[in-house]
């Protein structure tokens, strides 16, 4: 017989956890999950520790080509994504008619992938992962219509000083960057804490066996065993490392610690 006088009755159980939840707006929903099917995203993915949906961009067009862009008011070269189509697609993301207007806070931020955006920071990443979800927006082409992104105060978040043909990649680059940070998705917990940028610095480098490999040795401290001097030593080459690498990052650093 099973016995029921442990278990807890019906009424009193906490709700399920809502996993973390993702919706991409694209013209290219075929690009998703992609390399987030691979691995840790993977694994998470299938577990339903997080959540994905793509939101075909085009299926809210309305003309018999199914049209998303329009040349550019003023000329130039390429083609602009419509606001209408485009504000169509991001109310039904966030299950609201075609003619809604925003809602003044949304449950998942709404962010546009653009390389204008403010650079992506393992600080906003960190809170994105600590929040519901997100809801993305992938240009294509020269852009999207202002005024949609203006409609929604969309954040605009680059993923660097380039430019890439669409936001899909930026889209899978945010991604994996926060869901490798919800609870439970890597191994060792801890890896998160000491890694690059998580306390301004980036990481000191990493060694494993052979200990000597085509003449080069590991550091001796490594093989000591004296947990204060390896811990020194980390230290010591993650400043070096970022006052090498990133003498921005080392700036920022540096003036965070004198203000401490
Ligand atoms: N005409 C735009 C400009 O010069 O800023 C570039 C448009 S780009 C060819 C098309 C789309 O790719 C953008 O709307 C954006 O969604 C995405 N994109 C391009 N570079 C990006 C970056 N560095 N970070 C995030 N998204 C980017």
């Amino acid at each position: 017989m099973i016995a029921s006088a442990s278990t807890t009755p019906v009424h009193a159980m906490p709700p399920a956890p809502v996993p973390w939840s993702a919706s991409v707006l694209t013209l290219f929903p075929q690009m998703f999950p992609g390399p987030l099917g691979q691995s840790l995203a993977g694994r998470a993915l299938d577990a339903g520790t997080w959540r994905l949906d793509t939101q075909d961009i085009r299926a809210a067009a309305t003309d018999r080509h199914r049209t998303v862009d329009d040349t550019p008011f003023g000329g130039g070269p390429g083609m602009v994504m419509r606001a209408d189509i485009v504000h169509a697609a991001i109310a039904a993301a966030y299950d609201l008619p075609a003619e809604a207007e925003p809602p003044a806070t949304p449950a998942r931020p709404l962010l546009f992938l653009s390389p204008r955006g403010r650079a992506l920071t393992q600080a906003r990443v960190r809170a994105l992962a600590q929040g519901p979800g997100v809801v993305l927006l992938c240009g294509r082409y020269e852009g999207i219509d202002q005024r949609v992104i203006d409609l929604w105060r969309a954040e605009e978040v680059s993923v660097g000083d380039y430019v890439l043909s669409g936001g899909e990649p930026a889209a899978l680059v945010l991604l994996d960057a926060c869901v490798r940070l919800l609870p439970g998705v890597m191994g060792a917990e801890g890896s998160a804490i000491e890694e690059s940028f998580s306390a301004g610095l980036l990481e000191y480098p990493h060694f494993t066996r052979p200990a000597e490999w085509r003449g080069r040795a590991v550091p001796e401290v490594l093989l000591s065993g004296n947990h204060a001097r390896i811990a020194a030593w980390r230290r010591a080459e993650a400043e070096r490392i970022t006052r090498e690498q990133r003498p921005d990052l080392w700036a920022a650093h540096a003036a965070a610690t004198a203000r401490a």
